[in-house]
């Protein structure tokens, strides 16, 4: 074992605060890294405060995890210590399924092992995430980066851009379609920097009038503050696609009729309460409401590759450590721009 440090959660309730554990001793497939740096996802806050469903604790969250490797198992082939390195949402799934095979882990049929609150395959000791100073997970679940880009900033690749650009290419988004981003956050801003790279025309829907020029410099061709019907109109069977990326519970009827025919709204936020979907608004337009988690891990590397090659990273504010609990308060207003990053050399 090594002794580890990092942030937790003790209970849905309280603040997260200083925590010391320990990373278990390196298997023969493992990689441990140094952690440099940690983006903070929506996902992490629903899970701490036990909001889709109860949590194991203490919790460490973090998911979007950049390091460098300070040691290898005995059988690791793809890596070596010094080598730039991250992990994202997973560190283990069953690679027998037939999704593992295909190298869809994320959607595993004996369930995916979650980076943090999850159950590891073999120990069966609760999943302790990136909010800390190092981690070891087996050799499969970790992805090169690439020493060109900002470290801070690739962060947040690990999932808002691995979600985001997922559902963009399984549904082949691109020139000529129409697409519609919901949510100005952490995904939202990842969706839009990629569907417009893939060609499509790109508008925000947004609750925040303050985010429309940033959405514009992040490339969006028109932005619309959901909130003014003078602005959504001419939005009305306008879409090709809609990205939902919303947090919390919003009303996904007047998304539908955004649609134009044949129409999918692609829900990846994960707001803790069910949506109510009138058929009357799928079946006009012969609409469809889809969704997609995460994304395996020979997309993930794609999609870190392609951001290399692209010079895509997140927007990001690095915080330090101490301050999460307030990152946090600051997420649920929406007042985040557009990604909080742990500096780990603050814990
Ligand atoms: P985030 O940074 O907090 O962004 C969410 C954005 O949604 C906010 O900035 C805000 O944008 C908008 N919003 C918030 N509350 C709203 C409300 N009540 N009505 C309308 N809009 C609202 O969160 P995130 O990290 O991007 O995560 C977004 C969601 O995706 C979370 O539920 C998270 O758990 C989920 N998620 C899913 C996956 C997956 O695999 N599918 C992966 C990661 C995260 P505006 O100010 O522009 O309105
Ligand atoms: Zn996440």
């Amino acid at each position: 074992m090594t002794q580890a440090k990092g942030y937790a959660a003790q209970n849905a309730t309280e603040p997260l605060g200083p925590f010391s554990f320990e990373r278990r001793d390196l298997r023969d497939y493992d990689v441990q890294l140094e952690i440099l740096y940690c983006g903070v996802c929506h996902s992490d806050l629903h899970t701490v405060r036990s909001e889709w469903g109860p949590a194991t604790y203490p919790c460490v969250p973090g998911h979007e995890i950049v390091g460098r490797v300070t040691n290898v198992g005995e059988h690791v082939k793809n890596f070596k210590a010094g080598d730039l390195a991250a992990v994202g949402c997973m560190v283990d799934s069953c690679q027998q399924c037939n999704n593992c095979k295909q190298g869809l882990e994320q959607y595993c049929e004996v369930g995916m092992t979650g980076t943090y609150n999850s159950r590891d395959r073999v120990d069966g000791s609760n999943t302790l995430g990136g909010y800390s100073n190092q981690i070891i997970v087996t050799e499969k679940f970790v992805l090169h980066i690439s020493d060109k880009l900002p470290l801070d900033g690739v962060a947040p690749l690990l999932c808002a851009g691995i979600t985001t650009y997922s559902s963009l290419r399984h549904w082949k988004v691109g020139k000529g379609h129409k697409v519609g981003i919901l949510g100005l956050g952490g995904l939202g801003h990842m969706a839009v920097k990629l569907a417009v790279s893939f060609g499509a025309e790109v508008t925000m829907l947004s609750t925040s009038p303050s985010k429309e020029a940033d959405a514009k410099r992040l490339g969006a061709h028109r932005f619309a503050l959901t909130k003014d019907l003078e602005q959504l109109k001419g939005l009305g069977n306008y879409f090709d696609f809609i990205i939902d990326t919303v947090s919390a519970e919003h009303d996904y009827n007047m998304y539908l009729g955004m649609l134009n025919t044949n129409g999918v709204m692609i829900c990846v936020g994960a707001p803790p309460t069910p949506a109510q979907v009138s058929a009357f608004n799928l079946i006009g337009n012969r609409r469809s409401v889809g969704g997609s988690l995460i994304g395996g891990i020979p997309e993930t590397q794609e999609m870190l590759d392609y951001c290399a090659e692209h010079g895509i990273t997140s927007d990001v504010e690095v915080i330090a450590i101490k301050d999460i609990n307030e990152a946090y308060e600051r997420m649920l207003k929406g007042d985040v721009r557009y990604r909080f990053v742990i500096d780990m050399a603050t814990l």
